[in-house]
């Protein structure tokens, strides 16, 4: 296992519904997740005339009362909301909170795109989509019926979206509090993840693209059946290395973190292990879906089945097309993988 390179500063998170400086004009605040998550991370950054809101939480009643609460008690307006990505635990309550404040929401045209297209069920981003692509990554029928039960989860995470979005792309930089900010993108986890890094305060805000203990899930839609989510993601975290060794890691989910670096390779070396464990469960062809057992190593709820069947794929097509393995689709359509000879 690794040893533990992590510095973990401020090892005391804020209790619900506190604000807790950690940086000057910086803020951090968090909010219950209903998921094994257990919480999320958001930031609050003083802005010339208000603050900013960095990531706003799943869209629930709790959560709006506390986000109430918290930002009367921080005693500056927003005066913009920026969402790293489209989850609902990031996006969930930007709409609401771009209302009462008058304040625009700022991310990428990506997610934003994204966000509308599940929102609104469009094609291959439907429920009836996903439930096709899995089973043909061999998902049986009893839980592809708990799934399509579920119905359209992202609505209820996100109960509204905003109709407009001020863009961040790649390598924009923004000023905030008359710091300058520069956007990173990530993907793998999501198409057009917003990070930010700010070299006067040594801080960047990674979202969900650099976590300091669980692995980010790196996920195939739908859409991009055949995509290298975790080759994506890999090239993605390696765009943080050349950032400074004391730079202080604003994740959003754990504990704020010194060590990008070991991390980075504690990540790389977790991905190599997987597709070491792949290769030899792809002895003979297996379907995604007769993989979760090798990689999840646990019970599964509809939830976890979900990330996991988009995480099994991931792992598949990545193992697929750096080499390792190859894609055999019976005249079912079944998918399944099985593992190249090495080469003598
Ligand atoms: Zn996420």
């Amino acid at each position: 296992m690794h040893p533990g390179p992590l510095h973990y500063p401020h090892p005391a998170p804020p209790t619900a519904g506190a604000l807790l400086e950690i940086a000057p004009g910086v803020r951090w605040l968090r909010l219950a997740l209903p998921w094994s998550l257990d919480h999320i991370n958001l930031w609050l950054l003083d802005d010339e005339a208000g603050a900013c809101l960095i990531d706003t939480g799943l869209g629930d009643a709790e959560s709006r009362a506390v986000l109430s609460n918290t930002l009367a008690d921080a005693g500056r307006p927003l005066t913009r909301i920026l969402a790293t990505h489209y989850h609902p635990d990031h996006l969930g309550n930007a709409e609401w909170l771009s209302q009462q404040h008058h304040a625009p929401v700022w991310m990428s045209t990506g997610e934003f795109l994204l966000a509308h297209a599940l929102y609104h069920a469009l094609g291959p981003y439907s429920v009836d989509a996903m439930l096709a692509h899995f089973r043909v990554h061999g998902l049986d029928a009893s839980r592809l019926g708990k799934l399509a039960a579920r119905g359209n989860v992202y609505r209820r995470g996100v109960p509204s979206l905003p109709q407009h979005h001020h863009r961040l792309a790649d390598q924009d930089v923004i000023r905030i509090n008359a710091h300058a900010w520069r956007c990173i993108v990530g993907q793998g986890h999501s198409p057009e993840h917003i990070a930010l890094y700010c070299a006067e305060l040594g801080i960047l805000i990674s979202g969900d693209m650099l976590l300091p203990r669980i692995t980010t899930n790196v996920a195939v839609p739908a859409a991009t059946p055949c995509d290298d989510a975790v080759g994506r993601f890999l090239d993605s975290i390696d765009r943080f290395a050349d950032l400074p060794a004391d730079t202080l890691v604003l994740p959003a989910h754990g504990l704020p973190f010194i060590g990008l670096h070991a991390r980075i390779g504690q990540l790389h070396a977790h991905h190599t292990e997987r597709a070491a464990t792949m290769r030899q469960a792809l002895a003979k062809p297996c379907s995604a879906a007769d993989l979760l057992e090798t990689l999840f190593r646990r019970e599964l709820d509809p939830h976890q089945t979900m990330f996991a069947m988009s995480e099994a794929i991931a792992h598949l097509n990545h193992l697929w097309q750096s080499g390792g393995a190859h894609r055999i689709e019976d005249a079912d359509g079944l998918i399944r993988f099985q593992a190249n000879a090495d080469p003598a």
